[in-house]
């Protein structure tokens, strides 16, 4: 059995330390390219969600280089995220590839239910040789998650961006590779230690929100780096779903974690106090929940035609007038050219800092500043 998957962000690396753990053998997909999403765009039904267009092209590209096994997630719901499997596993065997598919669903009552899908997967693994390739998998990707935040954090205020950058990418690369737990704390350690080192401007840094549908959130190719745009314009990006928290809530039901799900869902409320599928209730709930942590304004990103974004995205004026905190819905599908996302993100960002200097004035006025240095400044 060579088992594959599809790309989600930095999510091939837990997912390779698992399967290894089950003593698999693992195909990698090729990392995503405009070739990747060429070979899904030629075999999906036109319609569908950029999410499958990529993830078809993944399995080709992974098929072709020796897979015979396909992972996936499974789901219910009222969007088309449930279908996903099923509609791929019927295009990939017209086109004539032997192989088999397994589907990981959510378990419905007991979490041992997961842990016996995943020895299933396994070769000859006992029950504690999957716990312990499990809880190596999670490490990775608590550690990850660490990483990623200080180099979101680090990109927006140093001068030296092609360094933080290039550290994040070693990071992902030492990270995939280390087979001990010390191993990834050496790596995650020594990346700490050079973000912190480097140099410093001291321009005003914008704080924005990344909300929306996970895939589209998680996995730089299909939101055209935006985390890394942002940044190079000196904004903090905080993603809003973590694949740490992805996974607990519905893989795990919430048993690895505390799941900040209910209070998502209670900021939601006022607005939106149902699920409408996907990640719209939590597009909804995180805004708020930017707005009320004093965030400049927060990006929604969505596959083009994605229902629960959509609904979301209505309630969103509404929270943007309400909870005074700007936001901007940008969708994603094969025709996205990097230059006008570039062209919205630099606009949004110039009115976002001409907000927030206007709000500094304002309340200096208010602290009993004089009308010349407030007028000095402007
Ligand atoms: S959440 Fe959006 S992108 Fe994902 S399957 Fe549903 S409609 Fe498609």
């Amino acid at each position: 059995m060579r088992v594959t998957f599809p790309h989600m962000g930095f999510m091939h690396i837990p997912i390779k330390s698992l399967l290894e753990g089950l003593h698999r053998e693992v195909v990698v997909p090729p990392p995503i390219t405009q070739h990747t999403l060429a070979l899904g765009i030629k075999y999906a039904p036109e319609s569908a969600c950029l999410p499958l267009k990529i993830g078809l092209g993944n399995y080709i590209e992974a098929l072709e280089a020796g897979a015979d096994t396909i992972l996936m997630a499974g789901g219910w719901g009222p969007c088309r995220f449930g279908l996903y499997a099923q509609v791929q596993r019927d295009i990939l065997q017209e086109l004539g590839y032997d192989f088999q598919m397994v589907i990981l669903e959510a378990p419905d009552s007991k979490i041992s239910q997961l842990f016996d899908q995943l020895k299933r997967l396994g070769e000859k693994v006992s029950f504690f040789e999957a716990v312990q390739a499990i809880r190596f998998a999670w490490y990775k990707t608590a550690a990850i998650e660490k990483a990623e935040e200080r180099y979101l954090f680090t990109l927006p205020r140093t001068i030296d961006k092609d360094r933080a950058e290039q550290l994040w990418d070693q990071v992902l690369l030492g990270i995939d590779q280390a087979k001990s737990r010390k191993a990834v704390d050496e790596i995650l350690n020594q990346a700490l230690q050079a973000w912190d080192g480097l140099p410093l401007h001291h321009e005003p840094v914008l704080r924005i929100g990344l909300v929306g549908e996970v895939y589209t959130v998680l996995e730089p190719f299909s939101n055209q780096n935006i985390a890394r745009n942002l940044g190079r314009l000196n904004a903090e990006v905080s993603n809003s779903i973590q694949l740490t928290e992805w996974l607990n809530d519905n893989l795990f039901k919430g048993h690895l974690i505390k799941s900040r799900t209910p209070h998502i869902n209670n900021c939601a409320r006022p607005y939106l106090p149902c699920s409408v599928g996907g990640h719209g209730r939590e597009t909804v709930g995180t805004t708020v929940n930017f707005a009320h942590q004093g965030y400049d304004g927060v990006v929604q990103v969505g596959p083009l035609t994605c229902m629960p974004e959509i609904v979301a995205q209505t309630i969103l004026i509404r929270v943007a007038k309400e909870e005074q905190i700007p936001c901007m819905t940008l969708y994603f599908d094969e025709h996205s050219g990097n230059a006008g996302i570039q062209t919205r993100l630099e606009a949004f960002t110039d009115m976002l800092r001409r907000r927030k200097a206007l709000q500094t004035e304002n309340s200096d006025f208010q602290q009993g500043g004089t009308c010349s240095a407030v007028l000095s400044r402007g």
